[in-house]
């Protein structure tokens, strides 16, 4: 199984594009602006990684929370039978962040079983807190990516006409940010996919397809 071929086909555009289809309001956004709502995330994403860095330096990730002022929680009442979070919680009210243990030890798990051995426990660990870490950041001067954004019009009935924002964009920032922050060779989006491959849930060959339509639905 080769995983390096899978992370390096998941390239930010490919992945900034599975998170945006998994947007409720996906089917709303007109063609043309599809690389709008890929490309803007991800300059928003990486201009505010460099300015952390530069604010911050060589502080862990853990020490600019705590510079921040946000609080760490780690989960303690998951329980086995519970769908594996691939991803940790922000909550704006209490400016806190939940990680969750027994997920990402699952997720080391299923990486060793692909015998990626730099995925482990920690490493894991960071880079789910780096996620959360710029949902924190829009609570407050950077503001939301999908209210930064154009809104998309939805209609309802003939004249009725909603304006709905895109809020996976906030991921695909929240995607970028984390990869440069951590200086990492790939989008984190795509641990996703080598989890349900480390566990078995799908194989090398569908992901690959998937990729490559998803690629396709970019430049179409
Ligand atoms: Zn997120």
């Amino acid at each position: 199984m080769d995983y390096k071929w899978i992370m390096a086909k998941a390239d930010d555009k490919i992945m900034s594009m599975a998170e945006l289809m998994e947007d409720d309001t996906f089917k709303k956004i007109p063609e043309d602006k599809i690389g709008y709502y890929i490309e803007e995330p991800i300059k928003i994403g990486k201009k505010t990684a460099e300015e952390v860095r530069n604010k911050y330096n060589n502080l862990s990730i853990e020490e600019i929370c705590h510079e921040m002022d946000v609080k760490i929680e780690r989960e303690k009442d998951e329980y086995d039978f519970e769908i594996v979070k691939l991803k940790g919680k922000y909550d704006a009210d209490k400016k806190k962040i939940t990680m969750y243990p027994r997920s990402i030890k699952k997720m080391e798990s299923a990486y060793d079983n692909l015998n990626i051995k730099f995925l482990n426990y920690d490493f894991l660990y960071e880079i789910l807190l780096t996620h959360e870490l710029f949902h924190h950041i829009e609570a407050g001067e950077l503001g939301s990516i999908s209210d930064k954004l154009e809104k998309v019009d939805v209609f309802k009935f003939i004249h009725i006409k909603k304006q709905y924002p895109i809020f996976k964009t906030s991921d695909i920032g929240a995607n970028a940010f984390t990869k440069h922050m951590l200086n990492l060779s790939f989008n984190p989006k795509v641990l996703n996919y080598l989890y349900l491959l480390g566990t078995g849930y799908t194989e090398e060959e569908r992901i690959i397809s998937y990729f490559n339509e998803l690629n396709e639905s970019i430049y179409r």
